[in-house]
């Protein structure tokens, strides 16, 4: 497969499972929009990174996903630069851990708003394109958690459960299109949002590292392995291809046996 000529556009990819599919893409010859926060020195070695091992042009934008504006200015500014959006991959994510009657009200806000909203308005800024090139490929990254629950996480787990249904409503929509639009829904993939939410679970239910991973984390996986960045990025290669043409509004599980439980 070759997706050279094609452009994709990659949200929270500046770290975790989006650097891994942007890289993955590139490495197919797409062209590259990365997007996401971190330290600017390290995000432009990730850009000047995928140019060089890959030969595609690769851009950083800076967009915040909370704000509806800049995602659209996003989708523009890749149209613009490259001529397109071809790929449009919704990864950007973020977690909280809290009891319900704890969780603050602007955390709830801000992941509905970063997990689900900004696929909204990214699909509704690359869908024209899309639909005027007569070829797109939308997929988004979802989680385990868009078919089950774990207690402590409510946005999380609406916002994920929220996507799947925002993935199978644009498949209907698009389906004469050409257009496909998928979610992928991994289990625990070893990423920075995966260790990062380690101390609060630690907190929420006094338990030690070790114990947060083995009890907690790999419980609900039955095969007892963590997902990796590669696995999650080559089923994002598979869905660009031809012979995925008739897979849409899926929601593709990569969970090690966790939702067959
Ligand atoms: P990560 O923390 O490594 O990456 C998250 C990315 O989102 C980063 O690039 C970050 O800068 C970006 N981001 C955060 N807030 C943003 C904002 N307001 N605007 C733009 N970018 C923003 O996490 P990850 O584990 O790679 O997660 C990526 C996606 O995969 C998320 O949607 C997450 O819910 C999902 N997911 C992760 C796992 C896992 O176990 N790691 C499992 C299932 C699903």
């Amino acid at each position: 497969m070759t997706l050279k000529s094609k452009t994709a556009l990659v949200t929270g990819s500046t770290s975790g499972i989006g650097l891994g599919v942007a890289r993955a893409l590139a490495r197919e010859g797409a062209d590259v929009v990365i997007n996401g926060f971190g330290e600017a020195g390290a995000i432009e070695a990730a850009r000047a990174a995928i140019e060089s091992e890959f030969g595609v042009r690769a851009h950083y934008s800076a967009s915040d996903m909370t704000k509806p504006a800049e995602i659209a200015g996003m989708v523009r500014e890749a149209e613009e630069r490259f001529g397109a959006v071809d790929v449009l991959v919704n990864n950007a994510g973020i977690q909280f851990v809290s009891a319900i009657e704890a969780f603050p009200g602007d955390k709830w806000e801000q992941i509905i708003a970063i997990n689900l909203s900004s696929a909204f308005y990214a699909m509704q800024a690359a869908i024209p394109g899309m639909k005027r090139r007569g070829w797109g490929r939308i997929i988004s990254t979802a989680s385990a958690h868009s078919l089950v629950a774990s207690p402590y996480k409510s946005a999380y787990v609406a916002a994920k459960h929220g996507i799947a249904g925002l993935t199978k409503t644009a498949a209907l929509e698009l389906a004469t299109d050409r257009i496909t639009v998928n979610c992928i829904s991994p289990g625990y993939v070893w990423t920075p949002l995966v260790e990062a939410q380690i101390p609060d679970t630690m907190r929420a239910r006094g338990l030690t590292k070790e114990q947060v991973i083995d009890d907690v984390l790999l419980k609900a996986q039955p095969t007892k392995a963590f997902v990796t960045v590669d696995q999650v990025a080559a089923l994002v290669l598979f869905l660009c291809t031809d012979a995925a043409s008739q897979i849409t509004g899926a929601n593709l599980s990569m969970d090690g046996g966790w939702t067959a439980q």
